[in-house]
């Protein structure tokens, strides 16, 4: 085993890569062979130390090896770019079926993928060498009630492509799941990772679809398959993409610009939130932790979880002439009040080590000074 190189378990030479390269000349044909699996215990992986240690092959290796689909919505540069620090920067592909900014093309590799397309994407795993997918692409939950007929396929029919994928190219896969994957009947506080799953929203049933599916292929077939159900995530890099805590993003902008904020929720409505550093830290952690010392392939993961009414409070501590009205708008209160107040996370505390950094006031501190510094940038 080479110097710093932690749980690689195979020589170069063993990689399924290796065996790919040689056949992706031949790749349409090959789609559904089973000649390019390999057994479960020459995988590579990350390791079993929090993120900022992990040393792996791929640092030593330069080919493209995770795949971001759906990597240009709200979270899935921000991993990339986290992954690239450890990894290098060709060891992720980002993908989706947006045009990227020229700083987004910049940043590293991208390829066009659309997940509803199976015979593009086997291509794109042959091509580049994929072995792990993390599957972002999604229509959230607001936007998924307005457009059920797409959410289902972007949503349902994608898990199948990816699934489908994992099992013959012997890939790991990430597909993050949500508070959204719990109902009014389910334990609400906290919500405990196995309990009643009754979702009421399109997106919600397939997050579900996604965990049981994904689980099923792990039992099956010994596909390698994670997911953490994600609270509302709070960045100020990029537009939130539809999702009911969307609020807790767009109220740092009006605070900064008008001082003021029409809250679509109301003031009482309490979910579980994350800063997205905590997220993308959690899922790289997740992401590296040795398949076997896993307990559940799906987790909760929390860090807080605030009212409308909290975080403006929060916010008025710096911001003293702040003021919040709410202008409720009820698909999206409808939605909210059948959601998780608070995820009970005990389980991955304990197998995997997840710990948040973030609270409430570190959130505000922080969301409000980046999105200054955007706010200036972009005066300038
Ligand atoms: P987002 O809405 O910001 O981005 C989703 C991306 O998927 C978009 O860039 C979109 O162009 C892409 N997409 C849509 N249709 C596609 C298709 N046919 N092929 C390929 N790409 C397609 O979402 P996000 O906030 O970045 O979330 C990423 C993942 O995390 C999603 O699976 C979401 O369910 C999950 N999640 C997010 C949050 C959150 O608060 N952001 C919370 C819980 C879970």
């Amino acid at each position: 085993m080479r110097k710093g190189i932690i749980n690689i378990g195979r020589c170069v030479a063993d990689h399924p890569r290796s065996v790919i390269a040689k056949l992706s000349s031949v790749a349409p044909t090959i789609g559904h062979s089973k000649c390019v699996k390999s057994t479960k215990e020459s995988r590579p992986s990350f390791s079993s130390s929090p993120a900022s240690q992990v040393m792996s092959e791929i640092q030593d290796n330069s080919d493209t090896r995770v795949l971001i689909t759906g990597g240009l919505g709200q979270l899935g540069l921000g991993l990339a770019r986290n992954l690239r620090k450890l990894f290098g920067n060709k060891s992720v592909l980002l993908s989706d079926i947006k045009k990227p900014t020229p700083e987004e093309a910049a940043s590293g590799p991208f390829v066009f993928a659309d997940v509803l397309d199976l015979q593009s994407l086997r291509k794109i795993v042959v091509n580049h060498g994929v072995d792990w997918i993390v599957h972002y692409s999604a229509l959230l939950s607001s936007i998924g009630e307005m457009n059920v007929p797409l959410a289902m396929k972007v949503n349902i029919e994608s898990v199948h492509n990816v699934l489908e994928l994992a099992r013959e190219f012997d890939l790991r896969v990430f597909i993050p799941s949500t508070i959204g994957a719990f109902g009014p009947e389910s334990p609400r506080d906290p919500t405990p990772d196995v309990c009643i799953q009754r979702p009421k929203t399109i997106y919600g049933v397939a997050k579900v679809h996604a965990e049981l599916l994904g689980e099923y292929y792990h039992h099956r077939y010994g596909v390698d398959f994670r997911s953490l159900r994600y609270p509302g995530i709070i960045s100020s890099e990029k537009e939130p993409g539809g999702g009911t805590t969307d609020y807790a993003v767009d109220i740092f902008q009006s605070a900064l610009t008008s001082g003021r904020f029409a809250c679509n929720l109301e003031s009482d409505t309490r979910l579980p939130m994350m800063y997205i550093d905590d997220c993308i830290r959690a899922t790289v952690d997740f992401m590296g932790f040795p398949s076997d010392k896993l307990s559940l392939r799906t987790y909760n993961i929390h860090a807080m979880s605030f009212t409308p009414e909290e975080l403006a409070s929060a916010i008025k501590r710096r911001i003293a002439n702040f003021q919040i009205e709410y202008q409720v708008v009820q698909r999206m209160q409808d939605i909210a009040d059948k959601w998780p107040k608070r995820f009970d996370d005990a389980n991955a505390r304990k197998d995997w080590g997840w710990s948040h950094e973030y609270g409430v006031d570190e959130l505000v501190e922080v969301m409000l000074r980046k999105t200054k510094a955007k706010l200036d940038g972009a005066s300038r």
